[in-house]
């Protein structure tokens, strides 16, 4: 039980700070205790199927949802479906309900209407620590703790190798950050350790999630804190973690946008668009609209970036 807690951690510390402001700094059972009486609220239905493996897909079908206590409409019949090893971007305005979406797949929240599927059992139907456990989040906030670098990257796979370890701080881009720090490995980061960038954290990040290698991956890609370098860093780590993993990322660069599978449109709760970016471009809707507006100006930073480098 012990085990399976630990490695559903990762997630719950980073929906501790998401969710709840919980200023914790150490990795407790209490933690886990408060969250999961937090999140498994008693009218949760507790399902009793071990989760597995994800064969065909994900599928969320006539899904509505309100949060508890609002009447109000954050997720009106939504229907998409998401092929495992593929790519879906949710892309729409502030408010549009692209957080909430991703927040319904660990079940930090259950639909009042329709469901969410996988392989065609709702998710209702299975054991919530083995599905969260094959769940990865990766997300601006991301919890640190005050420990070493190494114990940040295992964090919920204690039994990982230094060779495991070594490898996905290389994969991550974040080797070379490490590697110059006092201590290397060993240096301890947080409160009074070594302060990091929001990119440096954000690779660290994904170092952990690609050492959990989860099957199912979230991300929240929010761009606006890094600097070109981390960026463009950043940037490659999560193209090599969501390759070939069925993945569910809230876009903000339009380099991810353009590489999904498929691109859901997200406008006050309903899906008004779904295709890829090619597609969406040529139909000259919202999609088009969003982009020109919220992307504009990505190309010409990336040219100024062109030029630089070739001065
Ligand atoms: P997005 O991620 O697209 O910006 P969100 O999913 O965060 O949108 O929010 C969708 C809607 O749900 C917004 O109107 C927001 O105010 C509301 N909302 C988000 N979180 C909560 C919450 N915990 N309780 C009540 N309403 C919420
Ligand atoms: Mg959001």
């Amino acid at each position: 039980y012990l085990l399976v807690l630990l490695r559903v951690l990762p997630l719950i510390s980073q929906l501790n700070t998401i969710r709840s402001n919980f200023a914790s700094t150490a990795a407790s059972v209490d933690v886990t205790n408060e969250f999961l009486s937090l999140h498994d609220k008693p009218f949760m239905n507790k399902g009793k199927l071990p989760y597995t493996k994800l064969l065909e897909g994900v599928s969320f079908n006539s899904l509505c949802f309100a949060y508890p206590g609002h009447e109000k409409l954050v997720l009106k019949d939504v229907n998409l479906f998401l092929p495992r090893g593929t790519t879906l971007a949710l892309v729409g305005s502030s408010g549009a309900g692209k957080s909430t979406l991703a927040d319904l797949l660990p079940r930090f929240y259950d639909p009042i209407a329709g469901s969410i599927t996988i392989d065609g059992t709702d998710l209702r139907e299975f054991d919530v620590v083995s599905l969260r456990k094959r769940m990865g989040i990766v997300s601006q906030d991301t919890f640190l703790f005050n420990d070493s670098v190494k114990n940040n990257i295992a964090y919920g796979r204690s039994e990982a190798t230094e060779d495991e370890i070594l490898a996905a701080a290389k994969r991550a881009n974040a080797y070379e950050f490490i590697s110059k720090l006092p201590q290397g490995f060993d240096t301890l980061i947080g409160d009074r350790g070594v302060m990091l960038s929001g990119g440096q954290r954000q690779r660290l990040a994904i170092a952990r999630a690609l050492l959990q290698n989860p099957e199912i991956l979230i991300l929240d890609e929010a761009t606006s804190a890094l600097d070109t370098v981390s960026e463009r860093l950043v940037q490659s780590a999560l193209d090599d973690l969501s390759r070939d993993r069925t993945t569910l990322i809230i876009a903000h660069r339009l380099s991810t946008v353009q590489k999904a599978n498929q691109i859901a449109v997200l406008d006050q709760g309903q899906v008004v668009e779904v295709g890829t970016h090619e597609k969406l471009l040529q139909k000259g809707g919202y999609y088009s609209r969003l982009y020109s507006m919220q992307f504009s100006d990505r190309p010409n930073k990336n040219l100024i970036q062109t030029k630089v480098i070739k001065a």
